[in-house]
């Protein structure tokens, strides 16, 4: 088992997101989500990590669906936020 996401991580499930296979951005600005985070778990899977462990990791850093991620943590991340900050300050919103 892995240990808890870092920030490589993420920006490997912000590309898989990004992609067609998932919220598939179209130049209209839409895109596809099912207010989960079934793309996100199925990425988890994939790559052997503990889902339902990185799901509340995911939570607390303020994500409940599949694009939330994307918004809430991986856009965040690249512009240089912190992520035990970012998650810090979860915890404390909870
Ligand atoms: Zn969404």
């Amino acid at each position: 088992m892995k240990p808890l996401l870092n920030e490589d991580d993420f920006f490997d499930l912000g590309e898989y997101l990004n992609s067609p296979d998932a919220c598939n951005f179209q130049e209209d600005g839409s895109w596809t989500c099912y207010l989960d985070l079934r793309f996100t778990k199925k990425w988890l899977q994939e790559h052997n990590f503990d889902v339902e462990e990185m799901i509340k990791r995911i939570n607390i850093l303020g994500a409940y669906c599949d694009c939330e991620v994307l918004y809430n943590i991986v856009g965040p991340l690249a512009e240089g936020d912190n992520l035990q900050d970012m998650f810090e300050a979860g915890l404390e919103n909870q």
